[in-house]
């Protein structure tokens, strides 16, 4: 398979190659969630891209229509840090343990992980004793190295991995946590997965999962850095044209509902938990466009109501600030057109680089979270809602004494847990 998958617009399926690309839902033309402004960038033009949520209905791949060049998406500034989300850090610890009684790791293991970011993952298994090499385009390789987490700064390819096996020997564990749905060049990376992974190794990814997505109306996980969002189906089509098999998956919680999927090179049967998985995929209606279509709808109708909610909030003349400004929170404000009128600021802790900036496309500006103390405003949206529980807890007891506004799955008013 030489398959490349262009920069810009695309009119195939990024798996099966299949043309006829169905869109479920429009997002209409969005900035780069990570592109946050300065107040002098507000005077300049802002370069937005098409946002397309499609589904190819010939292998059931779940996918964007539209990639941007990974150097802008992903620049070597890239601001995301994994060590600075304590719930990926409580999951990356559960995969370290899991890997290491499931496959007996030993000190002479290697671990690889693709898309390393600041080495978080990797510290667990090191911490075991467990030989690592992290692999990373941006900066936070940089990072990773100053704490001790080996890491190699560039794009995982053919050539980095060849010179990887040179050096460090092949891979008893290549993973890869949130990044396989990231990378534009999908048969490049399995190649050179093929090159470093033992014969008898493991693929380990996870990904955000299109069941929990779709049922969950998680409409904010689709942005630009996202280019498929997988379901099983899909997964056995690409390691099938790739000489690889998917063996086993399990859900995880971590992002809002996640998939973790185990790959082998060769012909292997899938487990009995993978075809369990493919019925409740099926009956959920992930390989139906008009299933599919239907959630789109309803994903519409959360943004309508959420709309409806927040300007009735405004004409009674009280204050909305938002909790947190997560870069997927931006689709959601983008899509549903809040903006600085409905919102009078997002808040995020102290030292966070937002703070100054102004949200993409929408214009709000992130202001550090004592502000919201000090003033208490009468309602607060929770952006990063798929974890709004713990944190409008935390947030009472830090002191505001508002309510909150939940934007999703359904928009509601909520004051106390
Ligand atoms: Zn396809």
């Amino acid at each position: 398979m030489t398959k490349k998958i262009p920069v810009g617009h695309i009119d195939k399926c990024q798996i099966c190659s299949g043309k006829n690309l169905e869109t479920i839902l429009s997002f209409g033309h969005q900035p780069i969630v990570q592109n946050y402004l300065t107040e002098e960038r507000l005077n300049e033009p802002e370069i937005t891209y098409p946002l397309n949520f499609c589904y190819c209905p010939n292998c059931g791949l779940a996918q964007l229509d539209y990639i941007i060049d990974p150097k802008l998406v992903f620049p070597l500034n890239y601001p995301y840090r994994t060590g600075l989300t304590k719930m990926l850090i409580r999951n990356f610890c559960s995969l370290a343990d899991t890997l290491e009684k499931k496959y007996h790791l030993t000190a002479k293991d290697l671990i690889v992980d693709i898309g390393s970011n600041d080495g978080s993952l990797l510290k667990a298994f090191k911490d075991k004793g467990i030989k690592i090499l992290g692999i990373e385009p941006t900066n936070a390789a940089e990072e990773a190295n100053n704490k001790g987490i080996r890491t190699i700064q560039g794009y995982f390819n053919e050539k980095i991995a060849s010179q990887a096996v040179k050096r460090y020997g092949k891979a008893k564990i290549i993973t890869m946590t949130n990044a396989f749905a990231h990378i534009n060049n999908l048969f490049e990376i399995i190649k050179g997965i093929n090159i470093m992974l033992d014969d008898d190794g493991i693929f380990v990814s996870e990904s955000q999962y299109l069941s929990d997505m779709m049922q969950g109306l998680e409409l904010d996980t689709i942005y630009h850095e996202h280019l498929r969002f997988y379901s099983l189906k899909p997964l056995i089509k690409l390691f099938s044209l790739t000489g690889f098999s998917l063996v086993d998956a399990e859900t995880i919680s971590a992002a809002g509902g996640s998939i973790r999927i185990y790959a082998k090179k060769g012909k292997h049967p899938a487990s009995s938990r993978v075809n369990k998985l493919i019925k409740a995929e099926e009956t959920a209606g992930l390989y139906d466009v008009k299933k599919l279509k239907q959630y789109g709808q309803r994903m519409i109708n959360a943004k309508q109501e959420l709309m409806a909610l927040l300007t009735n909030c405004k004409q009674k003349g009280t204050r909305i600030a938002a909790i947190g400004s997560p870069a997927r929170s931006n689709t959601l404000l983008g899509f549903t057109h809040i903006d600085s009128h409905l919102i009078d600021y997002a808040c995020e802790k102290s030292g966070s680089p937002k703070i100054g900036l102004f949200t993409p496309g929408t214009h709000i500006p992130v202001v550090d979270e004592k502000k919201l103390f000090e003033d208490q405003p009468e309602y607060a949206l929770v952006l990063s809602w798929h974890i709004g529980e713990e944190l409008i807890k935390i947030m009472r007891k830090m002191g505001y004494k508002g309510k909150f506004i939940m934007p999703l799955p359904t928009p509601k008013i909520v004051i106390n847990i």
